[in-house]
């Protein structure tokens, strides 16, 4: 039977999601109608991303899964009209994208390369930037990206501390987690990466107190989520120069407003929300094969647990 998919991420990502989604589907053996609209009583699946016109999922009523186009779900989350079940993108275009990102900030930070890079002169007599086994980072989320990351900042050498919400085993990673764990992760490490999901548990979690915690001269990079930085609490931190520099590619506010302090803050660097974007050749056949799944009644990949809010 030909399933009905409904594309609610925006008609401009649907010229570059159509053809790599059917083909996708099709390779699944799934015949599929993808469309743009459709009578809410008669869509099967849900392809979806913020922005979606869908704010009242109640009269789907024969939708099986929704299917988020994004990593981070926190804005459909708590929508109390989802009854369906939500599945989330996990996708190893994705994580490569987030590895180079943290990689390359890392990088830039340990080897000190705002500092020395075309400076000739200026170098002769300043201490050289130590190995990266010197030079432990914290990973504050261990989850598909933050392991990805993790897996490849360990294998360039750097000792890696990470934290999580439940207890992990991760090879090669000193692993902790609960309030302790986290306080032992800050207090250690000297670049902190966040790669976390906004939840109300994570919500502020980098506040003055965690901040505190860090060495003088800490690095922190945030590609997760705005909304884990006190934004006050960071500039002071910066302003004080307990903190050297922060990095971040996601704020409270998207694009970040002209007038906002991270800005033109001589310590801050931004970026546009850019670390790992979902690619539609692969991210296609993750949708697909969930699509797949739902009609063969095997479970859904990627399940978001409600409760949690990730
Ligand atoms: P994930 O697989 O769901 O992993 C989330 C990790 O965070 C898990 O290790 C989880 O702990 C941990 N965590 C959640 N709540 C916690 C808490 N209260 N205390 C401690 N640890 C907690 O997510 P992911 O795929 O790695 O993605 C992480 C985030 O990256 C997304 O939610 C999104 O916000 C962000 N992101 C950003 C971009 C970008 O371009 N900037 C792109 C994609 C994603 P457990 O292991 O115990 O569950």
């Amino acid at each position: 039977m030909t399933v009905t998919v409904l594309f609610s991420a925006g008609s401009e990502r649907f010229e570059v999601y159509e053809h790599p989604l059917a083909k996708a589907l099709a390779q699944a053996g799934v015949p599929a109608r993808l469309v743009l609209d459709a009578p809410p009583a008669a869509v099967d699946y849900i392809v979806f991303a913020p922005g979606s016109a869908i704010t009242d999922f109640t009269p789907y009523t024969r939708c099986k899964a929704v299917l988020s186009l994004w990593a981070g779900v926190e804005r459909i989350v708590d929508n109390p009209t989802l009854t369906q079940p939500l599945c989330r993108m996990v996708d190893r275009a994705l994580e490569r994208g987030m590895v180079e990102y943290v990689t390359g900030h890392v990088l830039r930070h340990h080897l000190g390369m705002d500092r020395f890079v075309n400076r000739p002169l200026d170098g002769w007599g300043h201490a050289v930037p130590p190995l990266a086994s010197e030079r432990p980072v914290g990973m504050l989320g261990l989850g598909a990206l933050g392991q990805a990351c993790a897996a490849a900042l360990r294998a360039l050498g750097f000792p890696v501390l990470g934290w999580s919400r439940s207890p992990r085993l991760v090879d090669g990673i000193a692993c902790h987690h609960g309030a302790s764990g986290l306080a032992e992760v800050l207090s250690q490490a000297q670049i902190v990466v966040t790669l976390l999901p906004r939840t109300p548990q994570t919500e502020g979690l980098i506040d003055a107190q965690a901040l505190a915690r860090m060495p003088r001269g800490a690095v922190l990079i945030n590609p997760g989520r705005g909304a884990l930085i006190q934004d006050a609490a960071l500039l002071a931190a910066l302003d004080s120069g307990h903190l050297d520099h922060a990095t971040l590619d996601v704020f409270r506010t998207e694009p970040l407003p002209g007038d906002h302090p991270f800005r033109h803050h001589p310590r801050v660097t931004t970026t546009p929300h850019i670390a790992a974007a979902t690619r539609p050749a692969t991210a296609a056949g993750v949708i697909a094969e969930n699509i797949r799944r739902g009609e063969a009644g095997e479970p859904f990949l990627h399940l978001v647990d409600r409760a949690r809010g990730y």
